[in-house]
């Protein structure tokens, strides 16, 4: 049976909401349906956007309602336009199959007559931003006597947009006898108080621990001093080919700022901010929705409510002025039980600010580092092998220019032309990244002792000139779709130990490092001895003489399908070996001169030579 119905949906809803996918119901809706479809609670849910929430309420009002009656009988009031148009859009497709069923979308910025009309032809449902929800009441357009559930969606968000007041005039035309449930991503003490006002012994739903972001978001931060900022992120954008992000700026001019130097550089990028008029705002977000726009440049007022799926990253090119805002941008991404990253650019001085952030959301970041050049190309030369290997073949089409496309390579061996073919973009990577400098600020050591059992940069323990932790090499990377969390799950799985002993993790394309302690390194050894991924040995080695107290380039592994030809250096950020801040070889060749002009051009004058690389998907 479908699990929807066991929670007491009746079928006309069920089928609708199978048709849009919906196959189990999401953790919170499954606690909280059974206790709204009693009608007979308040009712309080910590709940992160993304998590399906909107159904966790949207299903039960349609349960309750009566819809031959032609009232208000419900209000769903949110922060903004875009969240309203999506709560409305989302209850009307639940309910397709319904007869009867009416909601509105009363929201700032369009029309107010079409939605008085709508409101006059009767309605059962109201969903609404506080402000023009207000302006229609004082209109004495709409009769809110007869509600019967007020929904207060991402409250926290309300208020942080100060519409406490607008809710108070808005709710004091509602019935006392209504019920009131209210959602937020958390609970500051202004939540509280306003639960506290409006409700009467509400249920309370928690979903994590309080105040705890996603768990399916990781949370890196990487140091970069302020000149290289723009130069470190474009890398970190390059590092992940797939990517389909939004960037969060503080400022409406930096968000343009970095915005237009994005563009300029060839990335499919856009900017989504106050300043922009609704029809602007409304057509960079369908771009970005239907995925013909890669990167989202917003500021935090703009990207309210965005509700895209699949959100592969989240930027902080500048960390939020308030920590609150941090969960909302990372709840941008990992929505719907996908995973994502949350990625935070800082310079050394806003350490504390993580350590802030981390105490409030519950969770540890990890200290990541930019990617040097070589990295970069290296994922991009795969990230071009997978798409060569799996792009769909229009066999009729090409047919015809069979013959000729043979003649053409004929002089060609197989292995020719796999190389040209993949070098066709590759080049451009390799020739804009090979002088590309370290972009990892240096940090003084003492900031890495308080850093110390964080994964990403746990300090260096030399106990009498031996170091606590061995590194590891294991034969599996990126291209096998492992990331820093995935690899952790993977090690601790096989080897049965706790992720709390691993240290640093090391992604690279083919393959990675990670840290155990020394009296770990055989036990993990052994553990992995006939493992097998995808048909392929697992092989795991002590790396060279790396431990955490010489991670330097000079550890890392000569990659197995360039063999010799791999340059030692451009591996992590060598703490060890001070002056750090002058370091500044290549990440792919290494250039000695300090006055080469490679670097000086990663400065900031290189944008017009950027690959070309727009990017549809
Ligand atoms: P929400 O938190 O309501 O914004 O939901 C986030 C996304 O999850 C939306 O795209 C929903 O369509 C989707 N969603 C909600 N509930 C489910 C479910 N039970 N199964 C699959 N997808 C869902």
């Amino acid at each position: 049976m479908n699990p929807f119905l066991n929670l007491g949906i009746r079928h006309d809803i069920v089928n609708a909401i199978s048709e849009l996918g919906f196959e189990n119901p999401t953790p919170i809706q499954e606690q909280s349906i059974p206790v709204l479809l009693t009608g007979s609670n308040d009712f309080v849910g910590l709940a992160q956007t993304g998590t399906g929430k909107t159904a966790a309420f949207g299903l039960p009002l349609l349960e309750l309602l009566d819809f031959e009656e032609n009232h208000p009988q419900a209000l769903v009031l949110c922060p903004t336009r875009e969240l309203c148009l999506q709560i409305a859009n989302d209850i009307k497709n639940y309910s397709k199959k319904m007869d009867n069923v009416n909601v509105v979308a009363v929201y700032g910025g369009a029309s107010i007559s079409d939605q008085l009309r709508q409101i006059r032809r009767g309605v059962q449902i109201v969903v609404a931003t506080p402000g023009r929800m207000l302006d229609i009441i004082n209109r004495k357009a709409i009769d809110f006597t007869q509600v019967k559930f007020v929904v207060l969606d991402e409250a926290d968000e309300m208020l942080n947009m100060g519409f406490q007041e607008d809710i108070d005039s808005i709710l004091s035309t509602t019935p006392e006898t209504k019920k009131t449930w209210l959602f937020s991503a958390t609970m500051p003490a202004e939540v509280r108080r306003i639960a506290k006002k409006y409700m009467n012994e509400p249920f309370e739903l928690t979903m994590g621990t309080k105040n705890t972001g996603n768990a399916n978001i990781e949370h890196e931060y990487y140091i970069v001093r302020a000149r290289d900022k723009y130069a470190a992120f474009k890398r970190i954008v390059d590092f992940n080919p797939d990517i389909f992000g939004i960037v969060f700026c503080r400022t409406k001019i930096e968000t343009q700022d970095i915005a237009e130097a994005l563009m300029k550089d060839g990335y499919n990028a856009d900017s989504l901010h106050g300043d922009l008029s609704q029809q602007q705002r409304d057509k960079v977000m369908k771009r970005y929705r239907e995925r013909n726009l890669q990167l989202l440049i917003a500021t935090d007022v703009a990207a309210r409510g965005i509700d895209v799926n699949d959100v592969t990253h989240v930027i902080n090119y500048s960390l939020p002025d308030e920590v609150e805002n941090y969960t909302h941008r990372s709840g941008r991404t990992a929505r719907a039980g996908k995973t994502g990253v949350s990625i935070s650019i800082i310079n050394a001085k806003e350490l504390g600010k993580i350590r802030q952030i981390e105490r409030s959301i519950g969770k540890k970041f990890v200290k990541a580092d930019i990617p040097t050049g070589f990295d970069v190309c290296e994922k991009q030369l795969f990230s071009i092998v997978h798409k060569i290997h799996d792009v769909e073949v229009n066999e009729q089409q090409i047919e015809q220019y069979l013959p000729r496309i043979m003649e053409e390579f004929k002089d060609l061996t197989k292995e020719d032309f796999i190389k040209r073919f993949a070098s066709i973009e590759f080049n451009r990577f390799l020739d804009y990244y090979k002088n590309a400098p370290d972009l990892n600020a240096p940090v003084e050591e003492g900031r890495f002792d308080r850093d110390r059992g964080e994964r990403g940069d746990r300090a260096p323990r030399d106990f009498g000139g031996k170091s606590e932790y061995t590194r590891l090499f294991i034969n599996l990377g990126s291209v096998d779709e492992f990331n820093r969390g995935d690899l952790l799950g993977y090690i601790c799985n096989n080897a049965k130990i706790s992720g709390r002993t691993v240290g640093k993790i090391d992604v690279k394309g083919v393959y990675s490092f990670f840290e155990v302690p020394n009296d770990e390194s055989a036990k993990v050894m052994e553990a992995f001895k006939g493992v097998e991924f995808k048909g392929r040995e697992v092989r795991i080695e002590v790396s060279g003489e790396g431990t955490s107290t010489s991670r330097s380039g000079g550890d890392r592994r000569e990659g197995g399908y360039r063999g010799g030809e791999r340059r030692e250096g451009g591996g992590g950020y060598n703490r060890s070996g001070g002056g750090g801040g002058e370091r500044r070889e290549g990440g792919y060749r290494g250039n000695s001169n300090p006055n080469n002009a490679g670097f000086r051009d990663f400065s900031g004058k290189r944008r017009e030579d950027r690959p070309e690389r727009r990017r549809r998907f």
